[in-house]
């Protein structure tokens, strides 16, 4: 089977893993600092934050920008369900945003129109996570306008989308958003087995992140409510969490870190012979902003239904018979039963329903050959005929 994602481990990757294991620290030793500080360094941010998932980030980032019971968190209906979660665990109310057809990330100007409308009945989102769908990015300067407009905070949820550039500048700089979470899972672009991190420019929210992430102690004199006890002493300030990264995720993301750019410049490459060798067939290919550089995670087409006799699922299963491993990102969200329990119907998001009956994501990955990637187009071509 060729998988639709598969992670790249390199020699150095295994020597890096193994380093930490015959060395003194299994988690809180200088790892972790290193692939914040490599992280941060590479997509120009001033705090990155590494936790054991993007989940956690995504969680700790919500509460660092103070969501609670009553406030709202809205998203993308097509996204992993841990963009939308992230506000039920703080106690919020979650609503969706339908996508923009074309790029398949939250439509801008539905997102305009859904914030007059819930300025007029007072319930305005305290926080929009904004997905960069399969690596491309949202269209950042937009949402970043209604932001100021209308009082709300910005996540990107990244998960998809480290390497990628967003007008000339590496996602995850933060210069249109609060905060900024990757994802280290091994389908990803860069991995730790596990893992995520949270990066931002602010301080305060770094700080309360850093808390947040490791049960709300600290050690740090300056922000304890009374003088030390003595050298054993920390102080619990704040709920938090057991969310660390260990040392050997970390050594395994320093080392991954090294070979980024080439891992992100395959994924093109590879994108590039797809969309020449399925340019003829009856399926739509993903449109790139040209703007944006894509981090490329996945490269998903829409069956063009209306030309062929077969049915989204028929294409499907007949990949998966021919040994390619493909997949669907993402079921909506708001169809999950646990969702639809709040209340949603599939129909409140169109647009997210038409790309969900038609997506698939082809196999994408920086191991992938050019012989892999001929194998995965005979197969496309049979399933639709
Ligand atoms: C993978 C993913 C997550 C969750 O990442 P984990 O590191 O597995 O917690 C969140 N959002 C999106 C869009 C993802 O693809």
């Amino acid at each position: 089977m060729i998988p639709y994602g598969k992670q790249d481990i390199s020699q150095a990757d295994i020597d890096a893993v193994l380093d930490v294991l015959r060395s003194d620290f299994l988690t809180q030793g200088p790892k972790v600092p290193e692939f914040e500080a490599k992280v941060a360094g590479h997509v120009g941010s001033r705090h990155a934050l590494a936790v054991n998932s993007a989940t956690s980030a995504l969680h700790i980032a919500c509460l660092a920008l103070g969501l609670g019971p009553g406030d709202w968190l809205w998203t993308s209906p097509v996204t992993f369900v841990a963009s939308a979660n992230c506000g039920l665990y703080c106690g919020a109310k979650v609503d969706f945003v339908d996508i923009d057809p074309k790029t398949y990330n939250l439509c801008p100007v539905a997102l305009a129109a859904k914030l007059e409308e819930a300025e007029a009945e007072d319930r305005l989102p305290k926080i929009v996570v904004a997905v960069h769908l399969c690596g491309q990015p949202c269209d950042m300067s937009q949402l970043h306008k209604l932001s100021q407009r209308y009082g709300f905070r910005i996540i990107e949820d990244a998960s998809h989308a480290i390497g990628g550039k967003y007008k000339g500048e590496f996602i995850g700089s933060g210069r249109f958003s609060d905060i900024t979470v990757f994802s280290f899972h091994p389908v990803k672009i860069v991995t730790t087995a596990e893992g995520g991190m949270a990066l931002t420019n602010d301080d305060d929210l770094a700080s309360r992140m850093d808390l947040l992430r490791s049960h709300g102690i600290t050690r740090d004199p300056n922000l304890m409510t009374r003088k030390s006890d003595g050298p054993w002493y920390y102080q619990q300030i704040d709920l938090g969490f057991n969310y660390r990264m260990t040392e050997l995720q970390a050594a395994l993301g320093v080392s991954q870190m090294e070979r980024l750019n080439v891992f992100v410049a395959r994924r093109h490459e590879l994108a590039r012979r797809y969309d020449e060798l399925l340019a003829n067939l009856p399926v739509t290919t993903p449109w790139q902003h040209p703007d944006s550089y894509s981090g490329l995670h996945l490269y998903v087409v829409r069956l063009r239904l209306d030309k062929i006799n077969k049915s989204h699922r028929d294409v499907f299963e007949s990949l998966r018979d021919q040994g390619i491993g493909v997949n669907l990102h993402y079921i909506p969200v708001h169809t999950q039963p646990y969702y639809e329990a709040m209340g949603f119907r599939s129909h409140d998001f169109p647009e997210a329903m038409a790309y969900y009956r038609e997506a698939i994501s082809l196999p994408m990955f920086q191991g992938m050959t050019d012989e892999q990637q001929d194998q995965v187009l005979r197969a496309l071509e049979l399933a639709l005929t």
